[in-house]
C-alpha cells in the first residue's frame, strides 16, 4: 500500500487512508477516575446497573398516596412522607401527604396532586376529598423505571457527558475505567515561521496551526505532551521525530510533506519508520502523510503529516486525526462525521479530487441550505471560522444550487 516515491502520481482515496490509519491499531491503556475527573472520557470497559433507578417506587408530586378504588372519598390522613422518609404500610382507607420523591407506601396504588385534593378544615383531625376517576399508577415513578439493575448501564467506548456521569453516579459509582488520553506530539515545520510575540520580518509568516491544531486535539481528547517549531532541515526533523516518537502515541507534524526540496517530513518519516500512505485524492489537503514509527518499547507511535496550508490542516485534523484518536480510545463514534442531508445554495465543479468545502448551514423550507464560503482557498482560514460543516462534493461532479449534497457537522461532540 505504501507510496512512497514523489514521481508516483497516484493520489489515494479518503477511504484508503482511513483504512491504513486503522491498521494495527492498538487501544490505549486504562486508568481508574473519580467520577468527576472523567468528564468527557471515553469508558474503558461495559458498565452493568447493580440498582434499580428509582430504587423505589416514588411519588412524581406533591400530593396524597391512596388505594385508587378510594376515589370520590373523604379519607383520613394517616401518615406524613417526606423525600428521604421511610414510608409505612397505609392504613387502610386512608391516604398518605407525601411529596415529589417521597416513597409511596405499599397499599397505595396512585398520587393525586395536591391542587385536586379538598381539605376539611376547623377539624383536629383533617381529612382530605380524592377526586374521581383514578387509575393505579398514576403520578407514580416506578421502581427500576429508568435503569433496571443487571442491565448494561453505557458500553465501552461511551464518551462520558454529562447525562452519563449523572446515570453512574445514580448508581453510587465513584470511580471509572477510562482510557487514558492519547500522548500528541505536534510539530510545525516551516523556516518562515515565527510564534505571535515576535516581530514579522519580511517573509515571515504567524504559525496559526499549533494553536489551532492544539484546540481541536484537546477536543477530540489528546493529551499534548510536546509542541515545537521545525526548520526545513532534515537533520532537525529526524531529531524531532526521534525525540517525539518516545513521549508520543501519535505525532502530528504540519507543513514538509509536499514535493518541494524543502520538504523532509516524508522522507525523514521512510528512514526511520515506515510511509504508510501519502498523497491523497481530497481538497484541501493532498500531500498528506500517514506513517508510523517504533519506539524503544517495540509499541508503535503513528505519525500524521499535515499540510500546512492552515484550511488543509484543519480539515485533515476533522477527517483523519479524529478517527485516529478516535480508534487508539476504542470511540467508535470517532471514525466518522455524522452525514447530514443539505440543499447547495451553491455551484461548483470538481475534478479526480474529493472537494470538502467549508459552507454554513442554516435551516430552509425542505431541510437543510448549505452556503459555500466564496474563497475555498487552503489559504483562507476565515472560511473554517465561520463554518458549520464540511460539503462533501465527490470526484467529478457538478453541483447547482438546488442540488442535494451531504454535509459533515463540526460539532463539539464527539
Ligand atoms: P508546506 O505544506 O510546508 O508547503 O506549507 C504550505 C503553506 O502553508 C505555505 O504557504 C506555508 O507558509 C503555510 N504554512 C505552513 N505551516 C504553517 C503554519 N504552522 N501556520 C500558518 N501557515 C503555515
Ligand atoms: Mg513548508
Amino acid at each position: 500500500m505504501a507510496e512512497s516515491t514523489a514521481t508516483n502520481d497516484k493520489l489515494h482515496s479518503v477511504e484508503c487512508a482511513l483504512k491504513a490509519l486503522r491498521e494495527d491499531i492498538g487501544l490505549l491503556k486504562t486508568e481508574w477516575l473519580a467520577l468527576e475527573a472523567a468528564a468527557g472520557r471515553i469508558l474503558a470497559t461495559d458498565v452493568l446497573a447493580t440498582l434499580d433507578v428509582p430504587p423505589f417506587d416514588a411519588s412524581a408530586m406533591d400530593g396524597y398516596a391512596l388505594d385508587h378504588r378510594h376515589a370520590e372519598s373523604w379519607l383520613p390522613i394517616s401518615q406524613r412522607i417526606a423525600a428521604g422518609d421511610t414510608a409505612l404500610p397505609l392504613t387502610p382507607s386512608s391516604c398518605a401527604r407525601l411529596f415529589t420523591g417521597s416513597p409511596v407506601p405499599d397499599g397505595a396504588d396512585c398520587v393525586v396532586m395536591q391542587e385536586r385534593v379538598e381539605l376539611s378544615e376547623g377539624v383536629s383531625e383533617p381529612q382530605a376529598l380524592m377526586p374521581a376517576a383514578l387509575t393505579p399508577g398514576d403520578n407514580i415513578r416506578l421502581r427500576g423505571q429508568d435503569i433496571t439493575a443487571g442491565h448494561l448501564l453505557l458500553s465501552a467506548g461511551t464518551q462520558l457527558n454529562a447525562a452519563a456521569l449523572g446515570m453512574l453516579a445514580a448508581q453510587g459509582i465513584t470511580q471509572v475505567e477510562v482510557r487514558c488520553r492519547p500522548r500528541v506530539a505536534l510539530l510545525s515545520t516551516g523556516d518562515e515561521l515565527v510564534d505571535p510575540g515576535t516581530p514579522l520580518k519580511p517573509g515571515q509568516i504567524y504559525n496559526s496551526n499549533r494553536p489551532m491544531l492544539s484546540e481541536i486535539l484537546t477536543r477530540f481528547g489528546a493529551d499534548i505532551v510536546l509542541t515545537g517549531s521545525l526548520p526545513d532541515c532534515a537533520d532537525t526533523t529526524r531529531e524531532q521525530l526521534k525525540k517525539a516518537a518516545e513521549l508520543a502515541d501519535v505525532i502530528v507534524t504540519t507543513g514538509g510533506v509536499s514535493v518541494g526540496e524543502e520538504d523532509h517530513v516524508r522522507a525523514v518519516l521512510e528512514s526511520l519508520g515506515r510511509l504508510d500512505l501519502w498523497r491523497l485524492a481530497l481538497r484541501p489537503g493532498k500531500p498528506l502523510a500517514l506513517g508510523r514509527m517504533s519506539r524503544g518499547d517495540h509499541s508503535i507511535c503513528r505519525v500524521l503529516g499535515l499540510p500546512g496550508n492552515p484550511v488543509s490542516s484543519f480539515v485533515g485534523a476533522w477527517l483523519f486525526l479524529r478517527p485516529l484518536l478516535g480508534a487508539l480510545l476504542g470511540a467508535p463514534q470517532m471514525a466518522s462525521l455524522p452525514e447530514w442531508p443539505a440543499i447547495s445554495n451553491f455551484s461548483t465543479r470538481t475534478g479526480p479530487r474529493r472537494h470538502y468545502m467549508r459552507v454554513r448551514l442554516h435551516a430552509g423550507k425542505e431541510g437543510l441550505c448549505a452556503d459555500a464560503f466564496a474563497n475555498q482557498d487552503s489559504g483562507v482560514l476565515s472560511s473554517c471560522f465561520a463554518a458549520d460543516a464540511l460539503a462533501v462534493i465527490p470526484e467529478n461532479t457538478r453541483i447547482e444550487p438546488g442540488d442535494h449534497i451531504i454535509c459533515l457537522p463540526l460539532s463539539n461532540d464527539f
